[in-house]
């Protein structure tokens, strides 16, 4: 039994608390062999890179730096291979180049990978015609597939997904030791997107993108270049905590680390008062973030974010808003506002997926390009006019050429969804519109 913290935190003190988004296992002797087991293997980060990224948030909360966030909503154990893993590294990179040719800051990249492998559903079952199922809940839970055995949650796919997440992550150390024109290899990005014609916007990228590399390159150096352009960190929803508790270690500091990741944040559908997840977020040294919705109010934000960072340490919490582009004006100021006047560190992040999200033809959930780039827009032209600033950008995005954002340059049409659909939950940039998304953004960039 790991022993309490001064306040009365361990690492399964959050199931004192009530625990939403619940995965409810038939068999609790095999759930725990199966945490038991993960608490013997060895971590997949370290603390040392936990810290670092925090110093990184912290210098990006006071202006010095922008933090790129993004990634599938949902990672899929079959993505565990070379070219996925690899496309998903590099057009990360490659987007993040062009938003610090926009922001004219340093970037740090973290991706949504090597464990964003479970989802809270807003219903928890499906039904199709007189079957009713489980909702897929992640890989890290249960199959896709709609039958009864593949959507019956099996602690063993925990394993599993330590084992993928592992890989992944060896995978990503390597490649991100490999040449800069390799990784950054944006032609070989574009061509294998189909359809080229629809690229109009891409080719502008392009050049901007080869501007800014060379650039880069000139006024760096090549090792310093190499340093700051491969700086990459992983993050994930904390939602399974059995999955999070498990990969929880106390370091040579004595603080208690989430070493199954360096960024863990908790999501809109777990962060209710006194949640289970909270709690076991308090009590992790890791950076963290939380999603933050339209319901939420000022006043509770502040005694949230005062409970969960008591000592307003500065690049512990990044505050990811996501109130979709109809409800960003109306809910950021006050929350802007009320943050400054208690005087709290926080970084904050802009997310303009999730509140965004529709259902579009033949029941397929879909976002429009349109209110993405408003919701983003918005975002920073809000922080800007109360003197607050947007560090960060939260993306859900592939560098596959997926069809599941309708609208941009790309002309996604709604009855065009079926076509290149992969997401196993939400709808996804593809790369053009991630650019297209960041290109478009006017900003007027502090002297
Ligand atoms: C997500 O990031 O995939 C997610 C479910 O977000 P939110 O909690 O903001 O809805
Ligand atoms: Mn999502």
């Amino acid at each position: 039994m790991a022993q309490r913290t001064a306040d009365g935190w361990t690492p399964d003190s959050w199931k004192t608390k009530p625990v939403s988004q619940q995965i409810k296992y038939g068999d609790p002797q095999a759930l725990q062999q199966v945490v038991e087991k993960l608490c013997q293997l060895p971590p997949l980060v370290s603390s040392s890179e936990v810290d670092a990224l925090k110093a990184r948030i912290a210098e990006a909360q006071s202006g010095q730096r922008f933090i790129v966030q993004g990634g599938d909503c949902a990672e899929s154990f079959s993505d565990c291979n070379a070219d996925a893993i690899s496309q998903k590294v590099r057009s990360l990179l490659s987007l993040s180049l062009l938003v610090s040719q926009k922001t004219q800051q340093p970037i740090t990249r973290i991706g949504r990978i090597a464990g964003q492998y479970a989802k809270p559903r807003s219903a928890l079952t499906e039904t199709q015609g007189d079957t009713t199922l489980t909702s897929y809940r992640g890989d890290l839970v249960n199959h896709v597939h709609f039958t009864e055995s593949a959507r019956n949650p099996d602690p063993a796919r925990m394993l599993e997904g330590y084992s993928y997440a592992s890989l992944t992550l060896n995978y990503i150390r390597s490649l991100l030791e490999g040449e800069l024109d390799e990784l950054f290899n944006l032609e070989q990005e574009v061509s294998s997107l189909k359809d080229l014609s629809r690229h109009k916007q891409l080719h502008q990228s392009l050049r901007n993108f080869r501007d800014a590399l060379n650039l880069f390159h000139q006024f760096n150096g090549k090792q310093t270049a190499h340093k700051n352009l491969t700086e990459f960190y992983t993050s994930h929803e904390a939602l399974h905590l059995h999955y999070e508790q498990a990969l929880t270690r106390q370091a040579n500091n004595g603080r208690w680390y989430n070493l199954s990741t360096h960024f863990p944040w908790v999501g809109m559908r777990t962060v209710q008062n006194d949640s289970a997840h909270l709690e076991y977020l308090r009590g992790i040294a890791n950076p963290i973030a939380i999603k933050v919705g339209p319901t939420v109010e000022p006043k509770d934000l502040v005694e949230l974010c005062q409970w969960i960072n008591p000592e307003n340490e500065p690049g512990r919490l990044t505050l990811i808003q996501r109130f979709g582009h109809q409800h960003i004006a109306q809910k950021l100021p006050a929350m802007i506002q009320a943050i400054q006047a208690a005087d709290i560190n926080v970084l904050w992040s802009c997310d303009p997926m999730h509140g965004n999200t529709q259902v579009g033809a033949n029941e397929y959930k879909t976002r429009d390009f349109q209110h993405i780039q408003s919701e983003l827009q918005q975002a920073f032209d809000i922080h800007q006019q109360h003197n607050s600033h947007l560090g960060a950008v939260h993306l859900e995005m592939t560098g596959e050429a997926v069809m599941e954002c309708v609208g941009s340059s790309y002309a996604v049409e709604h009855q065009e969804l079926g076509k290149a659909y992969t997401s196993l939950v939400d709808p996804r940039l593809n790369l053009s519109q991630a650019f297209e998304l960041i290109d478009n953004l006017k900003l007027s960039l502090a002297e």
